[in-house]
């Protein structure tokens, strides 16, 4: 089987061709360098993104956030649900854990610092 995609890893966006079988990835043609080449093959196999949402704050406002590492798409929805039932302690830093190991060996970790 083959499948086009368009590199997201940099903003060059090269266009790659990947042939795979199953979980197997056969070639992989088209990327200028080796980081699309993973993504390419983990995209085929098994496709992961960065989530980012927010958690409330026990005074009552949002603190934004995001997981430490992309996570599988298929658990996208779930995380999400594990991210409303949260309400995080105040002050928090950029790059504190929110919640630990919350997918996949992914943390939650906030991107702003707030008071
Ligand atoms: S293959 Fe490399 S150069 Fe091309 S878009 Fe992906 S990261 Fe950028």
């Amino acid at each position: 089987m083959k499948k086009t995609l368009t590199c997201i890893e940099c903003p060059i966006g090269c266009t790659i061709e990947v042939e795979f079988e199953g979980e197997q990835v056969l070639s992989v043609k088209g990327n200028a360098c080796l980081r699309g080449k993973a993504y390419a093959s983990s995209e085929v196999v098994c496709p992961k993104r960065v989530l980012t949402s927010t958690v409330r704050a026990e005074n009552g406002g949002l603190v934004p956030v995001k997981t430490s590492e992309p996570i599988p798409k298929d658990q996208l929805f779930a995380v999400m649900e594990k991210i409303n039932a949260v309400v995080c302690k105040l002050p928090v830093k950029i790059g504190d854990v929110i919640v630990e190991n919350i997918c996949d060996g992914a943390d939650l970790i906030a991107t702003n610092s707030e008071e």
